[in-house]
């Protein structure tokens, strides 16, 4: 069962074309660095994409990359985001794009976020952008202004259904920012560069130079690697009422779907109470928490504690809370042993009910709190080791915290300190116990425990607790 905007239920999930899952997940507008608001997104969507392989499902996943158009302004009157942050930075727009394109992809990889089969540019895709928007005006569904080609949203009866948009509402209240608009809903498909101003980002097309409004190229590009009518379409919940609106009016006008079987969306990571967001000015990278000596992989087992259509205040709190939870999984994980020594060639099979239970949740609209609480109830229960680890690497495959790969760093013990255990060891054998009391008090002094076991010894490093 899968949570569907659209129908505004869960719906038992069915690929249209079985075994084969199209997925398209709305990108990055690459004129700034994420925050990781916008990765509790593409986190969300990554552990969709690995409950459907689950499932069996081959997932063609999909996600663009928003190197144009997108405006400060949802009304369309605001300033390119991309030329806006080329001024801020004394970059070219171009190379702000790329530079925040290879920023993300890399803070997608510490996250453990599958790459998308194609990833996929909007300057790279104008000439199909060019098509959409000349189909389209074919039906009848355009009008040109001062400044652009708009859609006509009042042809359609319907539009507006995802985000139940109150139309008549919408239009009294907003009279004023209407300008050449013939409804307040409507929204650019190209905007032509001001008179006299050279843009660094513009294109020649049927309607003059210019540039495509955001909305089309998530449409075009969809239709272009997905077809007119795929599996299913993710954002954040802020694309509701405006970026897929408007994603489904331009579809339904082109070839009459509404492009998407299911849509879904994350909600939002909210900082203090309010949206993270990028315009907003302050908010947190990955990077941010890196400096802060957190494992990146801290914020994906943070992000798979509360559903994802529950908004998640993100605090300093929650994250340590998600550090420690981390850690202990990954101890507990290593503690069971590893394959080789103590199991042969792997630990055997994971345990079949546990594995029932755990498909039941994540296949409940992504339970993953839940799927997470039944991995700790497996690490605390009573099934062998191997069994155990097994069935805690198979759940791994959705949570994506590379617990198999995981073992604690061990570090080496320096020359002097292993010469003076070896000494006390010497002295404890041959029962000089004054001899050895003294090379232990030596060894503390220099920062290390010696830990005696019943076949040698152990030297751990003191730590000094910080609380
Ligand atoms: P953008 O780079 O603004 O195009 O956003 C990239 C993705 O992040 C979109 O799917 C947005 O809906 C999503 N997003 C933006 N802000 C947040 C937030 N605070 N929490 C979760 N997702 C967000
Ligand atoms: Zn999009």
């Amino acid at each position: 069962m899968l949570y569907d905007n659209y129908a505004r239920e869960r719906r038992r999930f069915e690929p249209l074309v079985a075994g084969a899952v199209g997925l398209y997940t709305c990108g990055p507008t690459v004129y700034d660095y994420q925050h990781i608001g916008n990765f509790r997104t593409f986190l969300f969507e990554d552990l969709l994409k690995r409950v459907l392989e689950w499932n069996g499902y081959v997932v063609r996943h999909v996600m663009n990359i928003t190197d144009v158009g997108h405006l400060t302004s949802d009304a369309d009157t605001g300033e390119d985001k991309m030329e806006k942050g080329a001024r801020r930075t004394g970059k070219t727009a171009w190379e702000i794009a790329q530079l925040y394109t290879e920023s993300f992809i890399d803070d997608m990889a510490r996250l453990n976020i599958e790459t998308p089969s194609v990833l996929c540019r909007a300057t790279d895709h104008i000439p199909e952008q060019i098509a959409f928007i000349t189909d389209i005006e074919k039906n009848g569904f355009t009008y040109r202004t001062t400044d652009g080609i708009y859609f006509n949203t009042s042809l359609q009866p319907d539009y507006g259904f995802l985000a139940r948009l109150d139309k008549a509402g919408l239009e009294a209240g907003k009279r004023v920012e209407l300008g050449e608009k013939k409804s307040i809903t409507d929204f650019a498909l190209w905007k032509f560069s001001a008179p006299g101003e050279q843009r660094q980002m513009e294109w020649e097309s049927p309607w003059g130079t210019g540039f495509p409004g955001w909305h089309v190229e998530c449409s075009a590009m969809a239709q272009k690697y997905l077809g007119d009518f795929f599996d299913i379409h993710c954002g954040g919940e802020d694309h509701i009422p405006v970026h897929h609106t408007n994603e489904i009016a331009q579809t339904e006008a082109r070839v009459g779907t509404r492009l998407a079987n299911f849509w879904m969306h994350a909600y939002f990571l909210l900082s203090n109470d309010a949206k993270m967001a990028k315009s907003a000015g302050e908010f947190l990278r990955l990077q941010s928490l890196i400096d802060r000596g957190y494992d990146p992989l801290a914020y994906r087992y943070l992000c798979l504690t509360a559903h994802y259509r529950t908004q998640l205040n993100f605090t300093w709190d929650a994250l340590d809370a998600a550090a420690k939870g981390l850690d202990r999984l990954r101890g507990g994980v290593f503690a069971l042993g590893e394959a080789g020594a103590n199991f042969g060639a792997n630990f055997g099979d994971p345990d079949a009910g546990y594995r029932e239970r755990f498909t039941a949740e994540i296949n409940d609209d992504l339970n993953l709190p839940r799927a997470l609480a039944l991995a700790w109830e497996v690490l605390r229960g009573f099934l062998a080791a191997g069994t155990k680890k097994a069935t805690l690497l198979e759940f791994d495959r959705i949570f994506g915290l590379g617990l198999g790969a995981w073992a604690p760093k061990t570090e080496s013990i320096p020359e002097p300190i292993a010469a003076l255990a070896a000494a006390r060891a010497a002295a404890r054998q041959s029962r000089q116990w004054a001899e050895a009391d003294r090379l232990r008090a030596e060894i503390q002094a220099a920062g290390w425990d010696m830990e005696d076991r019943a076949d040698g010894y152990a030297l751990k490093r003191i730590t000094v607790s910080s609380k």
